[in-house]
């Protein structure tokens, strides 16, 4: 038995066309499971007999189990949710002004062990599969029964590590016959896997893209990401610049600012040499503490000198405001285990 959710609208409409059935029947499915949420074959009254018989010989709905639910001061909701082997992964809800952003998770554990996150201190187990990534956007719609208007693919685990479930389900969430969550309302976030940024620069879908710079120079950034090693900044740097060549589009650099590690102005002007001439946006980020690591974010003050710096040589950039510090739902600060 297959799990349906694990189906891309196209995959659908190839085998049931392949069994007699036809094109638009997939459509229709689509439409019963994501937009009414239905999860009985048997519910969907527009389907023939034989196909809701077809359905339910070779498939089968599966959903997350919620473990948990923490929510916020500021209104940033967590879940740990229950995979079917009985790991456990988590899901930050964010609310915005702009709409309810989900930030999702797409490995068990992580490989890449970047020295200032959570995330990474479990190994990867497995990757998840589309489905997993999908239910995970579902079911916390479900459960507040709110619209999820954006998704960012920023939670535990590389994505580009687990690149084609990765593709699947943003195919999946963005089908206008699905949860219809357009392509420009959706970030991917990536260590900066070289040779997967050059993939996804080839990618259709106008999805953002995000890079986890973190740093301005190799000496830094090798002792925060140690996938520097492999993918040196320059080359993740001329990586982001064929993006925004290939797609027209702006580009995301993710900076943690870590008190006296990458936050003093010297950084600020290294970092802004770096991305001169690149159309590109600067996310940066206090860092959220994390118990088993002896690192601390930069003050207030800090921040704000550095955002300035970079403001003040041309560089578009913010200094968010972190959502759920208090409930460890923070950039950095997700685990795939029950504590
Ligand atoms: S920051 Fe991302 S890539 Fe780095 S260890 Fe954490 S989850 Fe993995």
């Amino acid at each position: 038995m297959e799990i349906i959710y694990n189906y891309t609208l196209s995959e659908l409409e190839e085998l049931l066309v392949e069994f007699g059935f036809k094109k638009f029947n997939a459509r229709q499915v689509f439409e019963w499971i994501y937009k009414k949420e239905v999860t009985d074959f048997e519910k969907m009254s527009n389907l023939s007999k034989k196909l809701r018989i077809f359905l339910n010989e070779n498939f089968k709905f599966s959903a997350l189990l919620v473990a948990e639910n923490q929510l916020s001061f500021d209104g940033t909701q967590k879940f740990l949710f229950e995979l079917e082997d009985h790991n456990f992964i988590e899901t930050v809800l964010m609310r915005h002004e702009y709409g309810n952003s989900v930030c999702v998770t797409t490995q068990l554990g992580c490989n890449i062990g970047c020295s200032f996150c959570a995330s990474g201190l479990q190994k990867k187990q497995r990757d998840l599969t589309a489905y997993e990534i999908v239910q995970q956007v579902l079911k916390v719609s479900e459960i507040t029964k709110e619209r999820v208007s954006h998704v960012v693919v920023m939670g535990i685990g590389e994505p580009f590590d687990n690149y084609d479930e990765t593709m699947k389900f943003i195919d999946i969430i963005n089908s206008p016959y699905g949860l219809e969550i357009g392509a420009r309302h959706i970030t991917v976030s990536t260590s900066g896997i070289v040779p997967k940024i050059k993939m996804f620069s080839n990618e259709p879908k106008q999805v953002n893209l995000a890079i986890s710079l973190h740093a301005p120079n190799n000496e830094i950034r090798t002792r925060l990401m140690k996938i520097n090693k492999v993918y040196p900044i320059e080359t993740v740097i001329e990586a982001a610049k064929e993006y925004v060549a290939k797609t027209n589009r702006r580009i995301t650099f993710e900076y943690i600012l870590l008190e006296h590690i990458n936050d003093e102005l010297k950084h600020a002007n290294e970092l802004s040499d770096l991305l001169r001439g690149i159309n590109c946006y600067v996310n940066l980020i206090r860092y959220n503490t994390v118990a088993e690591f002896n690192l601390k974010g930069s003050s207030e003050e800090r921040a704000n000198a550095f955002y300035l710096k970079l403001k003040s040589r041309g560089i578009n950039t913010t200094l968010r405001r972190e959502k759920g510090g208090d409930i460890d739902a923070a950039c950095g600060q997700l685990r795939s285990k029950k504590i």
